[in-house]
């Protein structure tokens, strides 16, 4: 085997070894983030102008079965009871909860 691909190896399982190590950290610290971060209020513009309510049964507009858990903006954990959403930086929803922008989990 050549130098170069040797070297190009070593770097490949370098970033493969960083990522292995990374991912589960990411994916923790991302865990404790949503559970610090404070939940969206009714009293949230944002909340307000996308009719979010911390419970999707209580939701007029939204499509049976439909919640945070299964919208694709969700970023809480399978099974967790809140966590973040693209739409609402820095802040959590209710896996419960509901909004005008929900979209099907794929
Ligand atoms: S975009 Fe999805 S996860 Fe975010 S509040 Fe709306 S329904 Fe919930």
């Amino acid at each position: 085997m050549s130098p170069s691909i040797n070297e190009a190896r070593r770097r490949l399982l370098k970033k493969i070894a960083l990522g292995t190590v990374l991912v589960p950290i990411a994916g923790s610290a991302l865990k404790a983030i949503a559970a610090d971060m404070p939940l969206v209020t009714s009293d949230d513009p944002t909340a307000k102008a996308l009719k979010y309510v911390s419970d999707a049964s209580k939701a007029t507009d939204a499509k049976p079965g439909s919640k945070c858990a299964n919208c694709s903006l969700y970023q809480g954990a399978a099974g967790s009871a809140q966590g973040g959403c693209m739409l609402f930086p820095g802040k959590a929803v209710k896996a419960t909860g509901w909004c005008a922008s929900w979209t099907a989990k794929k």
